[in-house]
């Protein structure tokens, strides 16, 4: 039987662990669906990705104000993806901040991704009805940001493409305490479907040389030790290097895209099978990587028809 379409199969609620790393930050993370940054600083919260909807953002804000009544001033998106970024309203914040990239892709591609995200993962977006629309940044950047909530300081850095071209990371430099998005994972899959394969190695060492002490990927638990970082790091780069290595391969070699995909998936299965949506990825990430390897520079817009027919083609 061919396997059911990207995680429209995943219905299990995964439980919520809401982690204080310093007394400024903290890390709102569940088993290997998408995960929240709060930092707090002086003055006012900064919530880094907001979850999929306003109604599931209610439940972070609830976690917040367990911590503390200071008000949501700063939503950052890491990058554009809709089940980071379309809850942003919930908060009310008084600016929404993200790169230029980053804006640049909602313009292009924002809303062709939101019918293919809603569509691949519906039990990622409950309540999907209280979306009002796009997210707009209000505030963009190029290359790098310094925000002071008071005394903290708050860096928003591009340091590299890797999962995208608009990829930011918040970076609390006194406490080196890094909030890397979709960059880095632990224990979950890296979708790679909008990806820069070639670039994403030399991001991910830009983030070691800065030498976080703590991390909050995009999927799984917090890492809390240097040696923690470390492994999400090294994991995350031997997955992305592995598979980029194998597509190329295959696509000097003249097979085509169905072919590539069927040795990549059983060349990675046996070491990355268990991360979270492993199953979900692939298909995606092969595609992106197979273009990659075969001329596209940029990756070419999803929408839910073009999902359905890659899915059908490489695991109908
Ligand atoms: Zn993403």
């Amino acid at each position: 039987m061919s396997k059911k379409f990207a995680s429209q199969a995943d219905l299990e609620e995964k439980k919520v662990s809401f982690d204080k790393l310093s007394d400024n930050a903290y890390a709102y993370t569940a088993e290997g669906d998408p995960n929240t940054g709060i930092v707090i600083g002086d003055d006012a919260v900064l919530v880094a990705d907001t979850q999929a909807t306003p109604v599931m953002a209610q439940d972070v804000i609830r976690r917040i104000r367990e911590v503390t009544d200071k008000p949501v001033k700063y939503v950052v998106l890491t990058h554009y993806h809709a089940v980071r970024v379309l809850g942003a309203s919930g908060y009310r914040p008084q600016q929404i901040i993200a790169s230029q990239d980053t804006y640049d892709l909602i313009v292009e591609r924002g809303e062709q991704d939101r019918k293919s995200e809603i569509e691949r993962f519906p039990r990622l977006f409950r309540a999907v009805e209280s979306v009002p629309g796009l997210t707009w940044p209000t505030l963009t950047f190029k290359g790098e940001m310094t925000l002071w909530l008071g005394k903290l300081e708050v860096k928003l850095l591009q340091l590299g493409r890797g999962h995208t071209k608009g990829d930011t990371v918040v970076w609390l430099p006194q406490q080196k305490i890094l909030f890397s998005g979709d960059l880095v994972e632990y224990e979950a899959t890296p979708y790679a479907g909008d990806a820069y394969f070639e670039d994403w190695p030399a991001t991910l060492d830009a983030i070691a040389a800065l030498q976080p002490e703590k991390l909050v990927p995009g999927r799984g638990a917090a890492l809390t030790t240097p040696e923690q970082v470390q492994a999400g790091l090294a994991g995350t780069r031997a997955f992305v290097s592995e598979l980029y290595a194998t597509v190329k391969e295959g696509a000097r070699a003249g097979k085509d895209l169905r072919a590539v995909y069927r040795e990549t998936y059983d060349r990675l299965k046996p070491q990355y099978g268990q991360w979270v949506i492993f199953d979900h990825c692939m298909p995606f990430d092969v595609t992106r990587a197979y273009d990659l390897a075969t001329g596209h520079r940029d990756p070419r817009i999803w929408t839910a028809e073009r999902d359905k027919e890659m899915w059908q083609a490489l695991e109908g």
